[in-house]
């Protein structure tokens, strides 16, 4: 019997813009550090969860969330936390997004 073995490659690539606003770099009440602050929005977008989701998370504790900034935030870091795929999408950028973020501050 012959035997055939095919191979399927998908590439995907997704770009998603980080505007000044979208990261802050701030205190994380919950990891008691400095932290990757993102927008609700932003974070719906890297997690592809909707805004319900999120906040259901953060209700039962698995997503860190503050209001102290200019505008609700959730800990980047609890995010790749739930979400080991969004850790991926935002290596790229991480230390670059930290410097960049504290020179903002
Ligand atoms: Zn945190």
């Amino acid at each position: 019997m012959k035997r055939i073995a095919i191979t399927v490659e998908n590439r995907r690539r997704l770009v998603i813009r980080h505007g000044r606003r979208q990261v802050v770099y701030a205190w994380c009440e919950l990891c008691e550090t400095d932290r990757r602050l993102l927008t609700i929005e932003h974070a719906a977008l890297l997690s592809g969860l909707t805004h319900r989701q999120l906040f259901r998370h953060i209700e039962n504790g698995l997503l860190h969330f503050s209001e102290a900034l200019d505008a609700p935030r959730l800990c980047l870091d609890s995010l790749c936390k739930l979400m080991p795929q969004v850790k991926d999408l935002v290596s790229n950028f991480r230390s670059e997004a930290s410097e960049q973020q504290r020179r903002l501050l």
